[in-house]
């Protein structure tokens, strides 16, 4: 069966990273959660003082990028996790404080640099889903199937803001709305790689289609792919 790579790009909380995942376990195929990649260099940024609130020095952040190690391992379970510089921090980078800082790290051409050539590194021997905002256009523009998912904020805020809750987070729908609304912002008006659909990937709007129907339409499209019957 040949092997492809599957690239799968959308605004934040589409559910990128659920369909993703179900596919890399229906296919035997690895998994890369980019996002992931740049939460756990925002945590970095947060807890050397590089970022806060009212300010961000970019110039130290620039400077410590060589002492960043990311690495994902599955754990007993076969979830993926990420490590920090040998810490696992797969939850601590989903808090809302992070959602926050995210985007404007990610605007970063040296970060975004160091981190598109781990992914195209990764990506390498092929059988791979990633996720991500740029992997269509950027880290894998042959990619052999692109999906390009985007739902309505209003949607999307909703999944989020149930998911920070069963996490026992402290937030507001208003203010997963209000990071939700900021992050499409940043991460589409962004100079270097900013989040659009690729002009060869398919959109799926998935504000109406529950987790079964999206899975199945983009397994189809995969498999088809797989075949080469498109
Ligand atoms: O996918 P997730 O919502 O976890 O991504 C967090 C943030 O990381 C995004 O809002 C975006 O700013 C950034 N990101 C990016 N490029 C990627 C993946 C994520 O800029 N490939």
């Amino acid at each position: 069966m040949p092997n492809i790579t599957i690239a799968i790009d959308g605004y934040s909380s589409t559910g990128k990273s659920t369909v993703a995942k179900q596919l890399a376990d229906w296919l035997h195929y690895l998994y890369i959660d980019t996002g992931a990649m740049y939460r756990a260099i925002t945590l970095f940024a947060m807890e050397k003082g590089f970022i806060s609130e009212d300010h961000f020095n970019k110039t130290a952040l620039i400077d410590s990028l060589a002492d960043i190690s990311l690495e994902f391992k599955k754990n007993n379970k076969g979830a993926n996790e990420i490590f920090l510089n040998g810490r696992n921090v797969s939850k601590e980078i989903r808090t809302m404080a992070v959602s926050e800082f995210v985007s404007p790290i990610a605007t970063v051409s040296e970060v975004r640099k160091k981190l598109v050539e781990q992914q195209q590194k990764m990506a390498e021997g092929g059988t791979v889903v990633m996720d991500g905002r740029d992997i269509g256009t950027v880290v894998l523009p042959n990619a052999d199937l692109k999906i390009f998912m985007t739902a309505s904020a209003e949607e999307r805020a909703k999944r989020r803001y149930k998911e920070l809750l069963a996490r026992g987070d402290e937030v507001t729908y208003e203010e997963v709305l209000e990071n939700v609304n900021e992050r499409d912002h940043i991460d589409t008006t962004r100079e270097d790689s900013p989040l659009k659909k690729a002009s060869d990937a398919i959109a799926i709007d998935n504000s109406e289609m529950n987790l079964e129907d999206q899975f199945h339409t983009i397994l189809q499209l995969a498999q088809d792919r797989i075949a080469g019957r498109v």
